[in-house]
């Protein structure tokens, strides 16, 4: 029976530390880190991801500034919101919760935010840096997952991984840090062939899909590391996108949902927030 990966006991003890840090900026600089959070629509799941940020801000001391628009707002405004928050000396962080409502681009928007400030680590440079090896500012839940690996003493090097899913926010990004720890990426997506047999030779298994409990239980080798990003509201509860039950009499190290990867991303921000403080102080 596999092992827990306690997401919600590891950020908690992350948020501890971070909050001491948090202190020793404040003590240093005679300033409190700031982080700006665009909220543009009406969207409710947005709306509660948003408020679990501020709060989590709150927690760890580090200031929340919330900007929240209405869904009519123009390209140009909230580009020049971005402008604003890219100038203001107290903000050293700057998240656009996404999806934009239709009619924005996100592309445009992202690429406006001063990479110094993209604590979601989203903007081109930033990934063009992980890319080529020289991490600046990373995406949260890559990041995340990656301190779930190291807490729990997981050896990467030489490992076959198997990541499904390639969007910029978690697939390609989680694959690329994996690589840089050694382990051997097989990225799979919707035209993958053989996924389910791709998936049985692998030591680490990444899903990040949307898709709830599409990864069998039975697809997983014996002992294999199982990280399950996808969040999937059903009639029966939020589910991952693995066979949770199955998968952990196989796996020997499986997250949950909830309570695995989702407390870590927000644990991340807090992280890529004071980073992106002490950087711009030094
Ligand atoms: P996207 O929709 O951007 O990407 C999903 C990926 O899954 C795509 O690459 C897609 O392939 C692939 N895919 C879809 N269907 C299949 C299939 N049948 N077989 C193989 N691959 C498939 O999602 P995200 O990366 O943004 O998020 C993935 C999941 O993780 C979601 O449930 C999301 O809610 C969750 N999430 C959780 C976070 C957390 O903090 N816990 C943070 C971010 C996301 P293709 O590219 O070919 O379309």
């Amino acid at each position: 029976m596999a092992q827990i990966i306690d997401g919600k006991d590891l950020a908690s003890r992350k948020r501890t530390a971070i909050a001491e840090e948090v202190k020793a900026f404040s003590a240093r600089y005679g300033r409190v880190p700031g982080l700006a959070v665009v909220l543009v629509g009406e969207d409710p799941a947005s709306g509660i991801y948003v408020k679990n940020k501020k709060l989590a801000c709150e927690k760890a001391g580090i200031t929340s500034l919330s900007w929240q628009l209405s869904a009519d707002t123009s390209q140009a405004e909230l580009l020049g919101l971005i402008d604003e928050l890219n100038a203001n000396p107290g903000v050293d962080g700057i998240l656009v919760q996404l999806p934009l409502p239709g009619g924005l681009n996100e592309d445009e928007v992202l690429l406006r935010i001063d990479p110094a400030k993209d604590v979601d680590g989203f903007h081109p440079f930033n990934m063009g840096m992980l890319l080529t090896g020289t991490p600046t500012l990373v995406p949260c839940t890559p990041r995340g997952i990656m301190e779930m690996l190291r807490d729990s003493g997981v050896e990467l090097k030489g490992k076959d991984a198997v990541v499904v899913g390639r969007s910029n926010i978690v697939g390609k990004p989680i694959a690329l840090l994996l690589m840089m720890e050694h382990a051997t990426i097989t990225v799979c997506h919707s035209r993958t062939k053989n996924l389910a047999e791709k998936i049985s030779r692998a030591d680490i298994v990444v899903a990040a899909i949307g898709k709830p409990e599409m990864v069998r239980g039975s697809w997983i080798k014996e002992g294999a590391v199982v990280i399950d990003v996808g969040v999937n509201r059903t009639e029966a509860g939020l589910k991952g996108d693995v066979e949770f039950e199955e998968a952990s009499k196989r796996a020997s190290l499986i997250t949950p949902v909830p309570g695995g990867v989702g407390p870590m991303t927000i644990t991340m921000l807090l992280e890529n927030t004071l980073i992106a403080a002490r950087a711009r102080m030094s």
